[in-house]
């Protein structure tokens, strides 16, 4: 059995085109590559629901309004395009935004601003892993959603929430058995978020490379797969040097990697998923979306 966790972020996922391509990766698992999927939110949703809430917290409520119908728009457009018109996950993502709805007009002025961040930013990656999930469902890839609230458990510091490492472990074995690998394949859920006694968390922005990292930890994995939209990691920023003048690199080894993310790097990988790699020795290898053919860089 070979364990594979997926991480695909927002950047790539930005409408159904993006969505329906994943099966380009998904056809080539053999029978005995099972998979854990962690999805951020699609395109730039984390920034939109931050202006929700931004808008929200300034008194700008028919601004918040308009933002997060936009938002919802957006979403039921993507799910136009990968559903039957009467599928019932169109309810569903009806229900989310009256629920964001419903917890932003709960604000209260004296309420602690990064708890409530973390009730109504969550629901980017809600909505991503759900919508996959279904599409999934819909086109004969055998998946289950867990959502990352059922078992990845941190402490109550809002925003930037440390992880609890043995509840999520003993968590995970509840949850993610050999057994449930064995009927759905395909696990799918959220990253970036957690859940903690008050509420959920989130653990900061860029947050699902980290719980990709964590799964692949504690579950043994056999590689985490951060599949981005760069070539993999390149000598040089090409922010500065220009896209001509950069080259990839093929191999690194962790340190390496974690100083360049330090520096040239900085940015591509959330850095706290480095050290879940390094602890037992699992691959990772940081993969272009648009380009299958290239394996990208490979950090071991
Ligand atoms: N959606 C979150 C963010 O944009 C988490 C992530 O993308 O990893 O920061
Ligand atoms: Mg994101």
């Amino acid at each position: 059995m070979k364990i594979i966790v997926n991480k695909f972020g927002g950047g790539i996922l930005d409408g159904a085109f993006s969505i329906k391509y994943l099966l380009e990766i998904f056809k080539n698992y053999s029978p005995k590559e099972y998979s854990v999927n962690v999805f951020s939110a699609f395109g730039k949703t984390t920034n939109e629901l931050e202006k929700v809430l931004k808008s929200y917290q300034n008194g700008n409520i028919e601004e918040g309004k308009k933002t997060l119908g936009e938002l919802k728009i957006f979403h039921i457009e993507i799910a136009y395009e990968l559903f039957p018109e009467d599928h019932f996950v169109f309810d569903i993502i009806e229900d989310i935004f009256k629920k964001i709805q419903y917890k932003l007009s709960m604000i209260r002025q004296d309420e602690n601003i990064k708890y409530i961040y973390d009730q109504i930013v969550p629901f980017g990656e809600i909505l991503a892993s759900l919508i996959v999930s279904e599409y999934f469902s819909c086109i004969g890839i055998s998946n289950k959603l867990i959502h990352a609230t059922n078992f990845l458990k941190t402490d109550s510091n809002f925003n930037t929430a440390n992880i609890d490492k043995n509840t999520t472990s003993q968590n995970l074995k509840a949850q993610i058995r050999e057994e449930i690998f064995a009927l759905y394949k395909n696990i799918i859920t959220e990253g970036f978020i957690g859940f903690s006694e008050k509420g959920m968390t989130t653990l900061g922005r860029g947050g699902s490379d980290y719980t990709a990292g964590l799964l692949g930890n504690l579950l043994n994995a056999d590689k985490v797969v951060l599949w981005k939209d760069v070539p993999g990691v390149m000598n040089e920023d090409p922010k500065l040097v220009g896209n001509n003048n950069v080259k990839k690199i093929n191999f690194l080894t962790y340190d390496n990697f974690e100083n360049l993310l330090q520096t040239s790097a900085s940015g591509l990988v959330h850095p706290k998923t480095i050290n879940e790699m390094k602890e037992k020795r699992i691959p990772l290898q940081v993969r272009p979306f648009w380009d299958l053919d290239s394996e990208g860089t490979l950090v071991s």
